[in-house]
Formats: C-alpha cells, sequence, structure tokens
C-alpha cells in the first residue's frame, strides 16, 4: 500500500509533465500531503496564494491526476502550513529594512492619470488597464504576489516572452502600482540604457556615483535584459548592484524576451541570478483573450465597434498585442474620416496591414538564429557530428526550414552539407513528435520563430 505522501508523489510526477516548469516550480513542487482522511487528501501548501491558486485554478487537473493514482480520493483539501516550509530550498535571508507591503486598496485601483508617475515610468501602463487572460495570467499572479509580498518569495521576479505581449506594460504597471506608496523607491531602465549610462560614466569618470545612485532604490525594474548579451563590462557592475539590493531584499523585476538561457554570452552567474527566483512567462494570446483586449481598448476609448468587426479583428490579427492596438488605431481613424465602417472596409484594411506586416525569412536567418540560440557555430550545422549539442541545434533547423519556408526534404539536405533527405524526415518527425510533449521545446520555438521575424 503506498503512503499517501508517495500517491501525491506520483501525482507530482504526472502533474511535473503536464504543467510549464515555471508552473510547477511556483505552484506545486513546495506542496505536502498533511494526512488522507477516509475519502479528502489534505495538501499543505506554504501560503494563502498558493492555497487559492491550486484551487481555483488547478483544482481539476489535479484532481483527475490524482484520481488516476488514488482511486478513493474523492476530495482534495488545501490548508497553509508555513512551518513545513521553513526548510524550503532557499528562503530569502532575514529581513533588515523590508518596506511594507503595498496596501490592495491603493495599489491596483485604478490611480488615475491625475497623479502622473515619477520618473521614468509611464502613467498609462496600469494594472487596471493590463487584460488578463490564459497567456498571461502566471505574471500576472506573480505580479500581485510581488505586490503584497515585495522582495520575498517572487525575488527575482523573471518575465520573459516575445515581442509585443505586454512586458513592458506590466512591469512599468508595477512600478507605478509601487510608487502609490512612499515607502518605495523605484527605478526604471532598460538594460541598454543602463549600458549607456555605465559607459557614459566610464568616460567621465564617475563611475562611483553611477553605482552609488542605484544603492537608493528599493524596487529595481530592468528592462529587455536580453540587451546584456556580450557586454561583458554591463553585466559585472550590474550583478554587483543586482547583489547590492538583492542582500537588502528589494525587489528586483527583470523582463526579457527570451529565457535566461537563451540569453547569448551573458555570465553564468548572471544568469543563475536570473533564474533564482519567479520566472514566468508571457504566451501570444489567444483568440478570445483578443477580442477581450480590443474590447477593453475600445472601452478606454469610449468608442464602440459592432461585435462581429471585433471578432473579425481578433481572428485576422494573431500575432501580438502591439498589432492588435495598431490595427485598431487603424480602423478607428477610418471611422473618424468616414462616418460609418462598412464591413467590406474593415476587412480591405485588415488586408492591407497584414500585408505591411507580412512576415518574410530566409534560410540564412533561420541559422543565424537557431545557432545563435543554442549557442553554436554555424558551421557545425554542416558537419556530421552527432554530438547533441550539435545535433539537436541541426534538426531544430531542418524542422524550422520546412516549416516556415516549406523547403522539401532533399533541399534541406542540400543546404545542409548534402545530407540524405531521409536524415531529414526523421529529424523533423522527431521534433514534431517532442513538440507533442516537451513544454519546454514548445516554448523554446516560440521564442525562435519570434526571432526570426521580430527583427
Ligand atoms: P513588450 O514589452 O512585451 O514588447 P508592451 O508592454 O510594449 O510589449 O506591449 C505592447 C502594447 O500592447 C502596449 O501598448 C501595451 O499597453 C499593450 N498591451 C500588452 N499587453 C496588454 C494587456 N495584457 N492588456 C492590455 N494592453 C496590453
Ligand atoms: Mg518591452
Amino acid at each position: 500500500m503506498p503512503t499517501p505522501q508517495e500517491l501525491w508523489e506520483t501525482a507530482l510526477g504526472e502533474l511535473e509533465l503536464e504543467v510549464s516548469r515555471a508552473n510547477f516550480n511556483t505552484w506545486l513542487r513546495n506542496t505536502k500531503v498533511l494526512e488522507k482522511r477516509d475519502e479528502i487528501m489534505v495538501i499543505g501548501v506554504p501560503d494563502s496564494f498558493t492555497k487559492e491558486w491550486l484551487e481555483k485554478k488547478y483544482y481539476d487537473r489535479i484532481f483527475t491526476v490524482l484520481k488516476g493514482v488514488a482511486r478513493d480520493v474523492k476530495k482534495i483539501q488545501y490548508e497553509i502550513k508555513t512551518d513545513l516550509f521553513q526548510t524550503a530550498p532557499s528562503p530569502p535571508p532575514p529581513l533588515r529594512e523590508r518596506p511594507k507591503p503595498v496596501s490592495s486598496s491603493t495599489a491596483w485601483t485604478q490611480p488615475g492619470l491625475s497623479k502622473p508617475a515619477k520618473g521614468e515610468l509611464n502613467p498609462r501602463y496600469l494594472l487596471s488597464n493590463f487584460v488578463v487572460g490564459p497567456f498571461n495570467e502566471l505574471a500576472y499572479a506573480a505580479t500581485l504576489g510581488i505586490l503584497k509580498n515585495p522582495g520575498e518569495k517572487f525575488n527575482p521576479f523573471f518575465l520573459y516572452g516575445g515581442i509585443g505581449l505586454g512586458k513592458t506594460h506590466l512591469i512599468q504597471a508595477m512600478g507605478n502600482a509601487f510608487l502609490e506608496s512612499d515607502e518605495y523607491r523605484v527605478k526604471y531602465i532598460s538594460a541598454d540604457r543602463f549600458s549607456s549610462e555605465y559607459i557614459q560614466s566610464v568616460k567621465t569618470g564617475s563611475i562611483q556615483e553611477f553605482k552609488e545612485s542605484y544603492s537608493k532604490f528599493n524596487v529595481l525594474i530592468i528592462d529587455d535584459v536580453q540587451f546584456f548579451a556580450g557586454k561583458e563590462k554591463s553585466q559585472e557592475i550590474f550583478f554587483h548592484t543586482f547583489n547590492h539590493l538583492y542582500q537588502k531584499n528589494h525587489q528586483i523585476i527583470l523582463s526579457s524576451d527570451r529565457p535566461a538561457r537563451a540569453i547569448p554570452m551573458l555570465q553564468a552567474r548572471l544568469r543563475s541570478r536570473f533564474e533564482g527566483g519567479m520566472i514566468a512567462d508571457i504566451a501570444n494570446p489567444g483568440l478570445e483573450s483578443r477580442v477581450a483586449i480590443l474590447t477593453k481598448k475600445l472601452e478606454e476609448r469610449g468608442a464602440t465597434l459592432d461585435q462581429d468587426i471585433i471578432e473579425m479583428m481578433a481572428q485576422k490579427i494573431d500575432t501580438n498585442i502591439r498589432e492588435l492596438q495598431g490595427a485598431l488605431i487603424t480602423v478607428l481613424n477610418y471611422c473618424e474620416l468616414h462616418g460609418s465602417l462598412p464591413k467590406e472596409a474593415v476587412i480591405a484594411l485588415l488586408d492591407q496591414l497584414s500585408a505591411l506586416n507580412k512576415k518574410t525569412t530566409s534560410f540564412e536567418r533561420i541559422v543565424e538564429i537557431v545557432t545563435q540560440f543554442y549557442n553554436i557555430d554555424p558551421q557545425l550545422l554542416l558537419t556530421a557530428s552527432r554530438r547533441k549539442d550539435t545535433s539537436f541545434p541541426r534538426q531544430v533547423v531542418m524542422y524550422l526550414l520546412r516549416r516556415e519556408l516549406e523547403y522539401s526534404y532533399p533541399i534541406i539536405g542540400k543546404k545542409l552539407g548534402g545530407k540524405d533527405h531521409s536524415t531529414i524526415m526523421y529529424a523533423c518527425k522527431k521534433i514534431e513528435d517532442m513538440l507533442k510533449d516537451s513544454d519546454d521545446l514548445r516554448k523554446d520555438l516560440e521564442v525562435i520563430t519570434d526571432q526570426i521575424y521580430n527583427f
């Protein structure tokens, strides 16, 4: 007879395959069976936040899996057990000067535009106008967790996702929410700006001032950290800035257009810092979310459109939120100019836009991005090396050449240094099969595809 804990661990093993790694680590890893009371499985969780999330978001999924391993279970009950988790992997060091949490009433209710946020933050990026859907809900939940308990469980916060999906909006909204309270001194800067200011300080002999200027903040938000790639000196200085703030339990928030491990030429110690806290991603919004976003944007502008026009737009524009927003503005402008909006006009406008945004790529581009992503020399693609670190990226290239450019198997073989078409077929099939099971690979390929088209 397996013990309840063993049953739970078996279930966790299965759940680990079903949900993304970020989700698993955040919500499931730190759970334990407290007891099995007849048909009720009582699971201990570290905090109310996790409890709520598991109950609301994952109940059915977990229940189904658990039922598969323990047939008699009829119900799962979550109980908060902080003491159980004191020995959790790396608890944050004791707090010395922890600022009070941002109260929820002031933090993310509509602060209005009357009080412009200080500094570098755009006052229009707010949580109240951030649409939440399945594609970004983990990131959003983490955001709420951070605002409640800054500098604790979700520190640092590493947010990644493709272009135009709301990273800057969300992290600036956090900054704006923090600024609602006087206790927070927020610094928002992009990584490339950080680098150029640092270089400037070197030129003017004011490195010390540059460094010290960061010690007065207790919330540091760095946008687009992928721009640290290859900038050794900036990484060095940022590493120290990071450590300095982190040791004081100050909240650090980072965004990137790709996972930390896919940032080329990033020092290992920095990468491990980036991966040492909460990681969340934002995916492409699904159709329903796209409709919700359009609806929200219309509401903000005090404008209306017929529901079928909204839906048609959401159908047609499936790239990212920035483009969705751009299309909406085009359509509204047309409406204003002509005083009416026939459906045909919308179709024509959207077609025009999509022709403008027509994505193209090339053999060279795919090779460049994939080899950059996996950090290998492009020449190795042409060889027959079977080392996994080379052969896998090579297979990814083959798969993408087929998917994105519709190359035939023999052409791919020829382009990649004269390989047999059966090798290519095998590779494409293998990647396709892997994609069915591997959340990580699926995400990697999303990032890669995004890169291929977006620069
Ligand atoms: P990223 O930094 O990921 O490239 P941005 O944050 O700049 O993307 O978002 C692009 C545009 O889309 C911005 O105008 C932003 O306000 C809008 N946007 C993105 N995500 C959302 C969302 N969830 N709800 C409402 N607007 C959004
Ligand atoms: Mg951005």
